[in-house]
């Protein structure tokens, strides 16, 4: 590893970025496995791993690996062509889950676009009372789905039904955890019920086994479908391959975004044979399915699935659980919820965003967390991190939440 270069902020032009966050004034150079390096060669822990998205921590061997040998061979024949790696993946995707056909997509939310036309393309094919209008899908509260405007539309964060005005229609929002309250949404136009069965960025809020079974009983009866969007939740996260294994059911419709690169723009959509309703021209993209991504998708799945990557997972996502318990004890806090390794710390207050700043100014090592509401803390580490980096995190925010008590 070579000696970070000193620099000073003023010597990036920030300013030819367009403004979208606000973002510390750091540069970061350098990532391996659960650390981050800046411009001024201060290290940090890293908690967020860019979002849920490195699931095997910075700049793993593998990923590295899979990127040479791939670019060395072809990068991009097009999606009019077949490749090797998209095949490859696409096999191993439906040997390991219910579902039996693969689109890939560069974004999550590019996938969840994909699971929407399918639907409503399935919805025209199989007429009901509505005739061919149907087109409906519903979806939650607090739910999130991406910044597309129909995936925008389908979200139910606060404040995105009237940003970038007039919404797609379509998405009318059920409460999760409330099965009446899906029932009562359900007409003859309805196509689909979709939902995160961890809710991710509304705080890591995972759907109860009976509701699962609950909807996927209730999507049956009403002959809908039933999509899960696992860009967050699947590949390993929770300590199953996908988040619906966790409630012993089988949806028509998956989205896979985040952990499938791990850390490379990489996403999926993926339904069963019966609603496999695409025809040519229905759906495709200038970079789907190439070949310098796929490769790595299969690089990962392959480490995901190494006999005991899974049980560790869960094994680390009850270690932490445990250590989050104690620390809310110990801090008269409230507790914490989650699903394997994504997890949420509850506050109490409004000090989430103390919090972050804290910690990540720690000297000389700083601390990266996520708190995507004020009272909340989420924890979305890389999937092979060691209990060591879970003690090296607990004991550090513990004294960040000290020097704020006093
Ligand atoms: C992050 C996320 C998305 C959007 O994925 P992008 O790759 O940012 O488009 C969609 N759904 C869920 C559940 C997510 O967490």
């Amino acid at each position: 590893m070579n000696k970070p270069v000193e620099l000073q902020m003023d010597q990036y032009n920030t300013d030819a970025l367009l403004y979208i966050t606000n973002r510390p004034p750091l540069v970061f150079t350098e990532g391996h496995g659960m650390w981050l390096t800046d411009h001024h060669g201060k290290r940090y822990l890293d908690w967020l791993q860019g979002w849920a998205v490195n699931c095997l921590g910075h700049s793993p061997q593998c990923i590295q690996d899979a990127l040479v040998v791939q670019a060395k061979k072809v990068i991009n024949p097009s999606p009019a062509f077949y490749n090797e790696p998209s095949i490859q993946l696409a096999t191993l995707l439906t040997q390991h889950s219910c579902f039996d056909k693969v689109f890939f997509a560069n974004s999550g939310a590019e996938a969840n676009e994909g699971a929407i036309k399918l639907a409503r393309k399935w919805g025209k094919l199989n007429k009901n009372a509505a005739g061919d209008n149907r087109y409906e899908i519903i979806t939650f509260n607090h739910s999130f789905h991406g910044r597309t405007l129909a995936t925008m539309s389908a979200s139910g964060k606060a404040g995105w039904d009237t940003m970038f005005a007039p919404q797609v229609p379509g998405f009318p929002k059920a409460e999760l955890n409330d099965l009446a309250s899906v029932e009562a949404l359900i007409t003859d136009k309805t196509v689909a019920v979709m939902l995160e069965p961890v809710q991710g960025e509304g705080g890591v809020i995972p759907a109860t086994r009976e509701f699962m079974q609950g909807l996927r009983a209730l999507t049956r009866k009403h002959g809908i479908l039933l999509i899960v969007d696992e860009v967050q939740a699947g590949m390993g996260r929770t300590g199953k391959l996908f988040a619906y294994q966790l409630s012993d059911i089988e949806p028509d419709i998956m989205t896979l975004g985040k952990g499938i690169g791990g850390g490379v723009p990489l996403a999926a959509l993926l339904c069963t044979e019966a609603c496999a309703v695409f025809e040519p021209g229905d759906q495709g993209g200038t970079y789907n399915g190439n070949p310098l991504m796929t490769a790595v998708g299969v690089a990962v799945l392959e480490e995901l699935l190494k006999p005991g990557f899974l049980q560790s997972v869960l094994d680390k996502g009850a270690y932490l659980r445990e250590g989050l318990l104690k620390l809310s004890e110990k801090h008269g806090l409230e507790g914490e919820r989650g699903e394997g390794l994504l997890r949420a710390l509850k506050l109490g207050s409004p000090i989430g965003g103390k919090i972050v700043e804290i910690a990540r100014d720690l000297e000389p090592q700083g601390l990266l967390l996520n708190s995507p509401r004020p009272d909340l803390l989420r924890f979305m580490p890389a999937l092979n991190i060691t209990l060591g980096e879970i003690d090296l995190m607990l004991e550090m925010l513990s004294g960040v939440i000290s020097t704020l008590h006093h």
